[in-house]
């Protein structure tokens, strides 16, 4: 399986994987599975423990054994834990989703409640959008929403660019599209897909949530709306209607930069042209101080007009197999308050991991008590928003461990670095999000040199720390069938059927609802939500202006007068990865910055012109790529590119949305200029 989702076949001569093939060739143009043996044999490829013998951040490294690499890491993680408390230890996860709830267990059987993930940043924000309207149960819909329906007739394509983001589903989009189905488009970018769309809302970031009231304003003043529906399985309707009279095309447009005919024209179609689907991003709406709101008002959008829970339109997606949740979150109840989970409560409480982003300000603060030590899974820098603040943050912790394929910026943080098992080296088991063929995949080949598997490591590392029953004494098929016992398999069963074991996925039909109700406190999709309500927050998606914008901030906007946003999906990279992958390197050796003629001509800036990107919190430099695909007043920088080109570093650790906990990566100021 390649990185995340689409299955491969691995070919192995002599223990070594020579060739790799895509099994669902519709994903066949994505570059990243060819590139997939060059990363397991990568010449750079961490091969042994290390110790860091200079200064944090100097990058010198002393070959030690495993043994005295997991015996440091445990001695250093129980003196804090003796010193200040399991609590002060922080455990985060940057990549890989499979192994996670290994490393879940390992954290709260410490004691800490500080497991923390990139999910701190990534499409939790969307579930918690979800969860707080349509019920606990629907923490996937944004990122199940991408698939293709046949049944749909119309599809809103909302801040996700298909073809780079999800390549899987990118053909049945355009099939879709040549069997009639109607396209509209809302992304301050003309991406491929929005070049091909019936109307494109090229919009200001940051005011998804402006766009989407101006749409139910029109739907609703034209009487479009799903009274039936409304009536019996919503709550705060009346209040929409109230607050969406506020928004009339005519001032969205003042607001979106969307021209007002055109957003009239898009909310007819949608709601006219049932059923009608939303592919919602999985971060690009909620990227900002007013995320959760924002991706709330589009997740409306399909409430009112009647097209949740029908075939062709948003609907309901199993989180995976019941299997037994091993993490132990349970035990969290009885421990300190985790990081961010007193700023962060809604999202904390319902996503059971604590807010990275706010483990910066408590290591600085010490309260409400101090951060210690990190052991890391990966330790993604540039993830961090005003990521040199970050680091420098990092480095007045007493230890840190990391276990990584490379050396990154984030393991020179590091006093341990841990080489990992790469996905072709470690036993898989498919069983999580939809899964219906539950599997276990062998390893194709021998680990690389002395690399670990997750499970080793941790297992190993719990041993040390007096947790070794915890973790089974590290036997690995004990944990396995404990996992699948609700699913009456074993580990054993799986090895007997590498091809897998068919366990159907709960399915629930059109309108289950109407039996059912919803999960939610009144049983009823929650337009005003009684949650937000309880924590004093608005219950209605009511819009607000980027906590950095020209309109919200006149006065930054004359020194930093460009909208920033950053994160667009580019195929050769995920996230931070890849880019010492020489096939993958050569489809973007560098950094591009979009920026739109209208903004470069004034600045004397051409394309691949080296430039400066300056926000209050310092200055990058990427390589112009000056395009009208962008919208004039703003510039998209690519992600999570190291050092001088990290986007993060230009971005605001201190305006988080107060629901999430996010950053608002997606809507900041800054300034451009040729060097
Ligand atoms: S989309 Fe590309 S990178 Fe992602 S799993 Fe499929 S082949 Fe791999």
């Amino acid at each position: 399986m390649c990185t995340d989702s689409c299955p491969t076949r691995v070919h192995v001569r002599d223990g070594r994987a020579v060739k790799i093939e895509i099994v669902n060739d519709k994903a066949a143009y994505c570059p990243r599975w060819k590139a997939q043996l060059d990363f397991v044999y990568h010449p750079d490829r961490l091969q042994y423990p290390v110790k860091r013998t200079g200064r944090r951040g100097e990058g010198s490294w002393q070959r030690i054994s495993w043994d005295e690499a997991l015996d440091t890491v445990a001695a250093n993680l129980q003196a804090a834990k003796d010193k200040y408390g399991p609590e002060s230890v922080v455990f985060w996860v940057a990549y890989t989703k499979e192994p996670r709830p290994y490393f879940h267990r390992l954290t709260h059987a410490f004691g800490s409640p500080n497991y923390c993930t990139e999910s701190s940043s990534c499409f939790s924000g969307t579930w918690i959008a979800a969860e707080l309207t349509c019920g606990p149960d629907y923490g996937l819909l944004a990122a199940q929403s991408n698939m293709a329906d046949p049944a749909s007739r119309c599809n809103m394509i909302w801040g996700t660019s298909i073809q780079n983001s999800h390549p899987q589903v990118w053909q049945e989009h355009l099939e879709a599209r040549e069997k009639g189905l109607k396209l509209i488009v809302v992304d301050p970018r003309v991406t491929t897909i929005a070049s091909r769309a019936d109307i494109h809302l090229q919009l200001r970031p940051g005011t998804d949530g402006a766009l989407a009231l101006g749409m139910m304003n029109v739907i609703i003043n034209e009487n479009l709306y799903d009274k039936d529906f409304i009536e019996k399985w919503t709550t705060g309707f009346d209040g929409l209607r109230k607050l969406v009279e506020e928004y009339p095309p005519e001032r969205v447009e003042q607001i979106t930069r969307v021209p007002g005919a055109k957003i009239k024209e898009a909310a007819i179609l949608y709601a006219t042209r049932k059923p009608a689907k939303i592919a919602m991003a999985i971060n690009s709406t909620t990227h900002h101080a007013n995320g959760v709101q924002n991706h709330r008002a589009i997740i409306l959008l399909s409430a009112i007009t009647g097209n949740i829970e029908v075939a062709g339109g948003n609907r309901w997606t199993p989180h995976g197999q019941p299997v037994n949740d091993i993490t132990l979150h349970e035990r969290v109840i009885d421990m300190p308050p985790g990081v961010g989970s007193q700023r962060f409560p809604i999202w904390t409480k319902r996503y059971r991991e604590m807010q990275s982003n706010a483990i910066v300000d408590q290591i600085d603060s010490g309260q409400p008590y101090p951060l210690k030590a990190l052991f890391s899974a990966g330790l993604n820098i540039q993830f961090f928003p005003n990521s040199h603040h970050m680091a420098e943050t990092f480095k007045k912790l007493d230890f840190i461990a990391v276990t990584e394929y490379f050396q990154t910026p984030g393991t020179q943080l590091a006093d341990i670095v841990l080489p990992i098992a790469s996905w072709l080296e470690r036993h898989i088991l498919i069983a999580d999000l939809g899964a219906e063929n539950v599997k276990l995949i062998e390893p194709a080949i021998e680990p690389i040199g002395e690399s670990w598997p997750e499970w080793k490591i941790y297992s190993e590392l719990a041993k040390r720390l007096g947790l070794g029953d915890v973790f089974w004494d590290g036997d690995f098929e004990k944990c396995i069938n404990y996992k699948l016992e609700p699913l009456n398999i074993t580990c054993e069963d799986l090895k007997q059927h590498p091809e897998g074991i068919k366990r159907p996925l709960p399915v629930r039909p059109e309108k289950y609802y109407e039996k059912a109700g919803f999960l939610t406190p009144s049983g009823k999709v929650e337009i005003a939500s009684s949650i937000l309500a309880e924590h004093g927050l608005d219950p209605l998606p009511v819009y607000q202006e980027p906590v950095e914008s020209p309109v919200s901030r006149p006065d930054l906007a004359e020194a930093y007068p460009l909208v920033l946003t950053s994160g667009a999906r580019v195929i050769a990279y995920t996230h931070s990865q890849f880019r010492n992958i020489g096939q993958l390197r050569r489809l973007m050796p560098e950094p591009l910055v979009d920026i739109n003629p209208a903004d470069a001509e004034p600045r004397g800036i051409q394309s691949s012109d080296t430039i400066k990107i300056s926000s209050p919190r310092g200055s990058i430099r990427m390589k112009a790529n000056v395009t009208d695909t962008i919208l004039a007043g703003v510039v998209s920088l690519p992600h999570q590119w190291p050092d001088e080109a990290n986007a993060n570093l230009l971005v605001d650790d201190r305006t988080l949305d107060p629901i999430s906990g996010f950053l608002p990566c997606k809507s900041q100021l800054c300034q451009v200029s040729k060097l």
